[in-house]
């Protein structure tokens, strides 16, 4: 039995459009579930309208707007004014964000999306989600020279090594964990180091259709309904009550919202 707060999804992608014939069983598999909060990301800028309609419709969503590293050669001529106005506009989060040396897009181009990002977050003083794939050198180091105060961060889907964790950690970031942590590897040590305090989990469900088959119209491998077994796997990881374990998270959540979501 769920009590007090619900289940939170830190990271996810509802917006995709093979999914807008599903979304509303998706939601209601979600909120049978007991999944109260779902972080929903935009990739670039042709996603955030989707994500701020998504958010308009459900008071779970919560919706944050940015640039994808992936995507970072789509972002046009004025790109940062129509976002920096949207987010004036909607109570959003900025992501996601990042650095990813294993992707096409030119990592200096990269940067400087990731750059603005970050400084917008920081004078809105909005969360910000960082998506980072072996550039944790780089994105180190911008962190920890920053001048300003930073914003309040999250690393989604983290897989990097135990010096990079502590070293976010210094920095107060939040460290969201996916459903990599079903496989053993080094993301176990990781995620047993992290205080609790720093915690999140997410699905990052992009929706893909079943495994050997099309959509079956209605069921999706990974959706925010599935994060019920992360927490359940987690607490047990952690020695936990899942509970106790599910609100610590949950207030983890409301900690890095604080700026856009009423507690
Ligand atoms: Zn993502």
């Amino acid at each position: 039995m769920i009590t007090g707060a619900g289940y939170l999804d830190s990271h996810c992608h509802l917006q995709k459009r093979h999914l807008s014939s599903i979304i509303d069983d998706i939601m209601v598999r979600a909120r049978s579930a007991g999944v109260a909060r779902i972080f929903c990301n935009t990739t670039r800028e042709e996603d955030w309208q989707a994500v701020v309609d998504l958010a308009a419709r459900g008071h779970e969503v919560i919706p944050f707007l940015g640039i994808h590293p992936w995507f970072a050669e789509t972002a046009v001529a004025g790109w940062e004014d129509r976002l920096m106005s949207l987010l004036q506009k909607v109570p959003a989060g900025i992501g996601e964000t990042g650095l990813d040396k294993c992707c096409r897009a030119d990592f200096g181009r990269q940067q400087q999306i990731f750059l603005t990002q970050l400084k917008m977050a920081s004078e809105l003083q909005r969360p910000l989600v960082i998506h980072c794939v072996k550039a944790w050198g780089r994105l180190l180091e911008i962190l920890e020279q920053f001048a300003d105060p930073l914003p309040p961060i999250m690393i989604h889907s983290f897989a990097g090594s135990r010096e990079t964790l502590q070293r976010l950690i210094r920095l107060g970031c939040f460290i969201s964990f996916s459903g990599r942590l079903t496989a053993a590897g080094k993301v176990h040590p990781c995620f047993s180091e992290t205080p609790m305090t720093n915690l999140l989990l997410e699905t990052d469900s992009h929706g893909q259709p079943l495994v050997g088959g099309a959509m079956d119209g209605a069921r999706t491998t990974d959706e925010p309904a599935a994060i019920t077994m992360l927490y359940e796997l987690a607490a047990t990881m952690r020695e936990m009550d899942l509970n106790e374990f599910r609100h610590q998270i949950w207030k983890n959540g409301e900690i890095f919202t604080d700026t856009i979501v009423p507690r």
